[in-house]
């Protein structure tokens, strides 16, 4: 056996809220002007009252409502795969498992998030939503979700991905959306995630029938990523295993990560690793603060690990690992010892994505590559201890419109 799948009636029905495992470590966001504790009064232009409530839920579970669960079925559960094949080639005793969330429509895990996001706007009567991209993988699932439930979706692109990476924009555009370059008031910027989240706040503050969704980094989104780890679990189990020594995800905001990980939080012989791009070392080397989520200062701080509010990464390939900011839970884990973060240069990256693909077949995206190299390093750890360790990690997402960056890597374009 190499692969563990659920029955589709499997669906988790609740999502799993670690807030309470965290105590008072969860510090509120303060209202960018005051600098007061945001109230649900101050985040209702931008989210509806649903999503405002379970940004600040201290319950322990959440019901999944039914439309959402029938959406997230066309694609979940997600197979649990065993890499026996990468454990060869790697000659380690260690056994490696993977969720695959690269089988959803958009290729990677941000729609179970974006599908519950459209839903709770939906039915909140709103008409529009705005929102930035990167490379395009969230404004691509947000495109998605727009569409099964009605929704307009304007997509703010950061600009050199929306001149480099056309490909995402057409599937953004196939999906119904509109995608426009950001920043939009200046055609000669290159753009960051940073400016396009300022464009995308802008446009929804400036619209009673639009508000604005966020991919990450918000407690809600990390909430809806929990069916990650929530069946990973279970199929664990139907693998014959107790539990895995080790859960690791790709860092960027933290919601693939915080999917497959915070399920384990309260099993203290679980480690949880984060694995960052060494070029934007959040968790590694940024300061635990209250920052802002964007360039322009227009979002509520939030106490995080951050570079600085105008900090702006390098141009590596793993578009989704370029924030200057993180998840305030992810932050409270890390800071609290309860989690590991590790950060890697680019080139090490690729190196185990392409040996990745070599032995296990998929070519995998190139945040994905990251936790990909801490599997690697953590197999070779269990060898050269001659422990039987289990290694579980999200397989956040395909490659397969990220070949550009494999064409460097192989032709020694790569800079770090
Ligand atoms: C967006 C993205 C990430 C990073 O975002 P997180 O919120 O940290 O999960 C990782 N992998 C893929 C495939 C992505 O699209």
């Amino acid at each position: 056996m190499n692969r563990w799948l659920l029955p589709q009636d499997r669906v988790p029905e609740a999502w799993y809220n670690v807030t309470p495992h965290l105590g008072d470590a969860l510090a509120p966001p303060l209202h960018p002007a005051t600098r007061q504790p945001v109230g649900p009064d101050d985040l209702a232009p931008l989210f509806p009252m649903e999503l405002i409530a379970q940004e600040v839920s201290t319950e322990p579970w959440i019901t999944i409502p039914g439309p959402i669960i029938d959406v997230l079925r066309l694609w979940r559960p997600t197979p649990l795969v065993r890499a026996r094949r990468l454990e060869e080639a790697l000659d380690t005793p260690a056994r490696i498992y993977f969720k695959d969330e690269s089988v959803s429509p958009a290729g990677s895990h941000k729609p179970n998030t974006a599908v519950a996001q459209a839903y709770y706007n939906a039915s909140g009567g709103v008409q529009r939503l705005a929102t930035e991209t990167g490379a395009g993988q969230w404004g691509s699932a947000l495109s998605f979700a727009g569409a099964l439930f009605g929704l307009e979706v304007k997509v703010y692109m950061v600009r050199a991905s929306y001149l480099q990476k056309p490909y995402r924009r057409v599937l953004m555009e196939t999906w119904g959306a509109s995608v426009v370059p950001s920043p939009v008031d200046e055609p000669e910027h290159p753009g960051s995630l940073g400016t396009a989240i300022s464009d995308a706040v802008r446009d929804a503050a400036s619209r009673d029938d639009t508000h604005y969704a966020l991919g990450s980094v918000l407690n809600h989104v990390l909430l809806h990523q929990t069916v990650i780890g929530l069946e990973a679990r279970e199929q664990l189990q139907m693998a014959g295993e107790e539990r895995p020594d080790v859960v690791i995800g790709c860092c960027g905001g933290g919601s693939n990560l915080g999917g497959i990980s915070l399920p384990f939080v309260p099993d203290a012989a679980v480690r949880l690793l984060a694995v960052e791009p060494s070029s934007c070392p959040t968790l590694t080397k940024g300061a635990f603060d209250y920052d802002f989520g964007d360039v322009a200062g227009l979002t509520p701080l939030l106490a995080m690990y951050t570079l600085g509010h105008d900090f702006v990464p390098p141009a590596i390939h793993a578009g989704g690992l370029r924030y200057h900011g993180d998840s305030p839970i992810i932050s409270a884990l890390v800071r609290s010892g309860r989690m590991e973060a590790v950060a890697y240069p680019q080139k090490d990256i690729f190196e185990a994505a392409v040996k990745f693909a070599r032995t296990q077949g998929t070519v995998c995206a190139p945040e994905t590559g990251h936790a990909i190299r801490a599997v690697i390093d953590e197999a070779l750890v269990a060898k050269e201890a001659g422990e039987e360790r289990v290694i579980l990690f999200d397989y956040s997402g395909h490659g397969l419109l990220d070949l550009s960056a494999y064409d460097d890597f192989l032709n020694d374009r790569l800079i770090d």
